[in-house]
């Protein structure tokens, strides 16, 4: 056994290899080092636990193979993926892809110094949110704004600021969960205030929150189910009445709208979306959503409404916690900036591009990809196929929108160790398995990466490499 080791080049011989010297004027010595001994040890593992006998490769393959290996543990972690899943806004995926002007506009702020707390026309302290305040209200015609980093952080901070150690009333209907970790009570109870449940599941009157006001009740908050739907027997109050409550009663009306649809999405066949600026006209004094879900820009949590409750919001401590960054700032900026006319934020936003797509333009890029991937050696059958995709993001579940995917069965290999390689392939691809078929739906493909993933899908047709994690 010894001896097989010996056959094994040194450290510092491999490290002279042209493959490996050419690493190491890009990565750190040290790190090319480590996995140069990592490799061996392996190496000489599998050798020592194998039965039969291994052959060593010469010198010059074994520092090839380390280098292949080296080069795909050096990837980042995060890395850029085509999503072939049909699920527009899907958080595992980052959401919202952005809108080339958010992209360039943030490029531009991010690399350099930017005006994010100076006011450039007297050269006094300014505040960040002015990047987008301006906009916010004249969107939604809200009074004020303020932008924190995400829709939890706002509710969190809204509550926090009106409603510590006193109470808030909610519907029974309203206590949701979003993605496992956003439990409504829990984040109530974080922010220092006590739930008030009124109502039952399926029905809440006006009488249920008029008669639970006391002493103790700091605001009404109203949040929009995103996820799910109570159909048959339901009754909500509506945003208007229930500001009546509030207001009778001195208190601020709080409408967690969750998604935040600056325009009506009902003419993307999609229903039951609360519009931001109709919450403001029904009198909300304090309105929340998300900047990454239906508005289609990077993650934060937008606060709007009345200019007393924002300002206290401005005051509170937990905002030094919150607030954002200026590349942040300006992707919002940026992506707010296309909704001023709604057809350019149509043209632009790639959200509103992707629901908007034709069934048919969809599904003649399905059938040209189709054409050239069906002959390839690792495919059993390559087709279009009639699917749904969704919004996701924790919106709108029970509607589907129709579309055209590629479905391709391969030949030897499992469904799932295809889906395997197409992640770690670059870019990465990722589709939905079903059965023995992997789905990539084209409505969440950007048309510019339809040749790149036939390119990827072609790559299946080389065989793994050895030491590479998908071999
Ligand atoms: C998505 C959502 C949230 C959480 O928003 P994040 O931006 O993911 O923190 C809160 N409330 C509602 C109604 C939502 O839809």
């Amino acid at each position: 056994m010894a001896n097989i080791f010996r056959n094994i080049p040194s450290v510092n011989e491999l490290l002279e290899s042209p493959q490996l010297k050419k690493i190491v004027q890009t990565v750190n010595h040290q790190v090319v080092v480590d996995g140069v001994r990592t490799f061996i040890d392996d190496l000489k593992e599998t050798i020592s636990a194998a039965t039969d006998d291994i052959e060593i490769p010469a010198p010059g393959e074994l520092a090839e193979k380390i280098a292949d290996w080296l080069h795909v543990e050096q990837r980042p972690y995060l890395r850029p993926v085509i999503n072939g899943t049909g699920i527009i806004l899907h958080t595992g995926l980052g959401r919202a892809p952005l809108a080339n002007s958010a992209v360039e506009e943030t490029m531009a702020i991010a690399r350099g110094y930017a005006s994010v707390e100076i006011d450039l026309a007297d050269g006094q302290r300014g505040q960040r949110v002015k990047a987008v305040e301006k906009l916010l209200c004249e969107l939604t015609g809200a009074e004020a704004a303020v932008v924190v980093n995400n829709n939890a952080a706002a509710t969190m901070i809204a509550l926090a600021t009106v409603a510590t150690g006193k109470e808030v009333i909610v519907s029974r209907g309203q206590l949701i969960e979003i993605g496992g970790s956003y439990r409504l009570p829990d984040v109530m109870e974080c922010s220092g205030c006590k739930l008030k449940e009124v109502g039952t599941t399926n029905k809440t009157h006006a009488a249920d929150y008029s008669s639970a006001v006391g002493e103790e009740t700091s605001a009404i908050l109203k949040v929009h189910p995103s996820n799910f739907e109570v159909v048959g027997f339901t009754n909500t109050v509506s945003t208007k009445e229930l500001v009546s409550i509030a207001h009778a009663h001195d208190l601020p009306m709080i409408d967690d709208v969750g998604s935040g649809a600056l325009i009506d999405f009902a003419k993307f066949g999609l229903s039951n979306e609360p519009v931001v600026a109709d919450s403001i006209k029904d009198g909300a004094d304090i309105v929340l959503f998300s900047g990454d879900k239906l508005i289609g820009g990077p993650q934060c949590g937008i606060i709007i409404g009345k200019r007393k409750y924002i300002d206290q919001v401005l005051k509170n401590s937990l905002m030094r916690a919150m607030r954002v960054d200026k590349m942040t700032l300006a992707a919002l900026a940026a992506t707010l900036r296309l909704y001023r006319n709604t057809e350019t934020a149509e043209r632009e936003v790639p959200i509103l591009r992707m629901l908007s797509m034709p069934e048919a333009n969809l599904k003649l890029r399905a059938q040209k990809i189709v054409e050239q991937i069906q002959d390839q050696r690792w495919v059993k059958s390559c087709v279009v196929a009639e699917s749904q995709s969704m919004l996701g993001g924790g919106s709108l579940p029970t509607q589907k929108i129709p579309t055209w995917c590629v479905a391709v069965e391969p030949q030897d290999s499992s469904v799932n160790r295809i889906a395997a390689r197409l992640r770690s392939a670059t870019p990465a691809v990722i589709g939905r398995v079903q059965k023995d078929t992997l789905l990539i739906d084209l409505r969440t493909v950007f048309p510019e990466q339809d040749m790149i993933l036939v390119e990827t899908l072609e790559s299946l047709s080389t065989p793994p490499q050895e030491g590479s994690r998908d071999a």
